[in-house]
């Protein structure tokens, strides 16, 4: 009689997937201006709201969106995450910091790592800037940004967040 083998639990399975994004024509234009080095976005006629990325539509009016805007690689942490679980096939050793980021002059937040910080201090409402690649590495991608650092700046109250003009570079 053999030995009764213990129950299956993990079983593992690579999975690769290959594809193509097409882009459609706003943010084909959004990751044209990254690729400069310029975060854009575009703004609703009718509510105002300016959208990072922008899909060329405003999910709230249902109308086109064809105005871009040019936004500030400032920004304000809306919300965040301590990761403290490696995930597979990524080199960032945790614990990191993955944040909500608003830019100025936009109303929506964005993914994207927040970093030269202590983990513990991070906040809503923090005030960060982006650190860019070096020019030559640019491509159409958020990659061009490394991460997003402190500011030495006050605090945005909370229902301030997604509220805060850019100063100076409004196409
Ligand atoms: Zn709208």
């Amino acid at each position: 009689m053999s030995e009764p083998q213990a129950d299956v639990t993990v079983v593992k399975s690579p999975v690769y997937l290959k594809y193509r994004f097409t882009a459609g024509s706003a943010p084909a234009r959004f990751l044209g201006r990254l690729k400069e080095g310029v975060l854009t976005g575009q703004r609703c006629p009718r509510c105002s709201n300016v959208y990072i990325p922008a899909r060329g539509s405003c999910p709230a009016c249902g109308v086109p969106t064809e105005k871009e805007v040019v936004l500030s690689d400032k920004g304000t942490v809306q919300s965040f995450t301590i990761v403290s679980i490696p995930i597979p096939g990524n080199p960032i050793e945790p614990p990191y910091i993955v944040a909500n980021i608003v830019p100025d002059g936009a109303n929506i937040s964005f993914i994207h790592l927040l970093s030269e910080c202590v983990n513990e201090e991070v906040h809503i409402g923090q005030r960060v800037q982006a650190l860019w690649k070096p020019a030559a590495e640019w491509g159409y991608s958020m990659d061009n940004i490394r991460y997003f650092r402190p500011l030495d700046e006050p605090d945005v109250a909370v229902d301030r967040i997604g509220k805060l003009p850019v100063t100076g570079l409004e196409s």
